[in-house]
């Protein structure tokens, strides 16, 4: 293994590989388990990421690919292998206002990619709340939701094309930057969503959308979980497609987030079952105002919402989302099991009424926090039941019951090793035997990513 780590460090050169008690050290992040990486290499180019695939290859060593590292599956755990860093590839190489695209190098943070849209006068819409530190390759490999899903999609709706490198080095030239292109399997969605187990992503190109001159967002109140999937239906028809973001807080996500020692306080009375955060982008700041407030209002009238707060400000706004976005108040009372699932909206109450009770059937003081992207179907469950130990007890209750409903064990964070389990609930034995065989086509060693997603 000494000759493989001085073989990386002649081939990426000053700084390009860090080994030993520092490549430990360094594999640190607070959201996810990243183990003790032989080394951790630093390429500059899709070149280098070349060089590290093939010599780890013939060396026989393993390759996590790293981005951020603010997933929460485990999928970059790199315990005894080279982790492979896309920090230095970080450049935004172009912007093409005209046909609306960004061409981006992996390893730049997402938010700095969405900063150079916005200085551009155009619009990269994913949003979500690791954005000051995940990256480009990241979100792509995990096929990022977020906060604007209901309008824009998910990252896999955002990708034109990506240039990505094989287990054995052969790099795969995906770039197109058109929006029709039915020439063949689109060869970019292998890439996207698998978690860096079929090929490591080093450039990509967004397509980019018109910059919103309006936003408007109000936080609101509602007293019954029916009145829920009516109000995002009025919502979404009456602001004509201009709805970008509808989070529902359930009230104990909403009392950690606004009581010492989160710094949050109530932007609304504590008390109602349910709080709302929703959010338009438009064209024309006067007339998408009035017509927000007027929806507000009409849905205030009729009983849907029972209490409602319109920013008036962007100091406002951001108060409204870093309720949202402060997640980790949810860690603060002890050990917690964190879940991300989809299910059809009409099975949610249900749903959450079941794992509830099974919780507290089976640990009386147990907490279930819950909060999440509503409208795609998308709810984060907290649960909390003070023994460590009981993290498998725990999924058991949360997952079993998800197949029957239509459900999905991870909606937006990806599978990595914390669901391996339960990939199966969620897929079929003839997609899960498809998926293997594209593993094994594209990485018959078993170099990249070993254990993710397939186990
Ligand atoms: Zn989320």
């Amino acid at each position: 293994m000494q000759s493989l780590v001085a073989e990386l460090e002649r081939c990426l050169g000053a700084g390009g590989l860090v080994s030993g008690e520092t490549a430990a050290e360094q594999a640190f992040s607070p959201w996810t388990r990243l183990g003790k990486p032989m080394a951790i290499a630093r390429p500059r180019s899709t070149q280098e990421v070349a060089e590290v695939l093939r010599s780890a290859g013939r060396a026989g060593v393993s390759v996590v690919p790293w981005g951020g590292r603010t997933g929460l599956v485990d999928g970059a755990l790199a315990e005894g292998a080279i982790a492979l860093s896309l920090e230095r590839m970080n450049a935004i190489e172009e912007i093409d206002a005209v046909g609306s695209t960004m061409t981006v190098q992996a390893g730049c943070v997402l938010e700095r990619a969405c900063e150079a849209a916005d200085a551009a006068g155009l619009f990269l819409p994913l949003d979500l709340g690791a954005r000051g530190s995940a990256t480009v390759g990241g979100v792509i490999s995990t096929n990022a939701g977020g906060n604007r899903v209901i309008r824009y999609g998910m990252t896999r709706d955002m990708i034109l094309g990506l240039e990505a490198v094989l287990a054995d080095g052969t790099v795969i030239p995906a770039m197109n930057r058109l929006i029709k292109n039915n020439t063949g399997y689109d060869i970019k969605q292998l890439f996207i969503g698998s978690e860096g187990t079929l090929g490591v992503v080093t450039r990509a190109v967004f397509r980019l959308q018109a910059k919103p001159a309006a936003q408007n967002t109000g936080f609101l109140a509602v007293d019954g979980f029916e009145a829920l999937p009516k109000l995002l239906r009025r919502m979404d028809s009456e602001l004509g497609g201009a709805l970008s973001a509808f989070e529902v807080m359930w009230p104990e996500f909403y009392e950690l987030v606004t009581t010492e020692p989160a710094a949050g306080r109530p932007i609304l009375p504590p008390g109602h079952a349910f709080y709302v955060l929703v959010e338009a982008l438009g064209a024309d700041p006067e007339a998408d105002g009035e017509r927000f407030e007027a929806v507000l209002a009409q849905v205030l009238d009729d009983g849907l919402v029972v209490d409602a707060v319109v920013a008036k400000s962007q100091a406002e706004r951001d108060r409204m989302w870093a309720l949202r976005d402060d997640v980790r108040q949810t860690a603060r009372n002890g050990p917690t099991v964190v879940f991300d699932i989809s299910l059809p909206i009409p099975e949610m109450q249900g749903y959450l009424t079941e794992v509830r009770q099974a919780l507290t059937a089976r640990w009386p003081k147990a907490q279930l926090t819950v909060f999440g992207h509503l409208g795609d179907g998308n709810l984060h469950l907290i649960a909390g039941v003070g023994d460590p130990k009981a993290r498998h007890d725990i999924e058991e209750l949360v997952y079993r019951p998800l197949q029957a409903r239509g459900g999905s064990v991870s909606a937006e964070h990806g599978i990595g090793l914390q669901k391996l389990a339960y990939l199966s609930t969620s897929r079929s034995p003839a997609e899960l035997a498809l998926m293997r065989t594209i593993k094994a086509a594209l990485d018959p060693k078993g170099v990249l990513n070993p254990g993710k997603v397939l186990g």
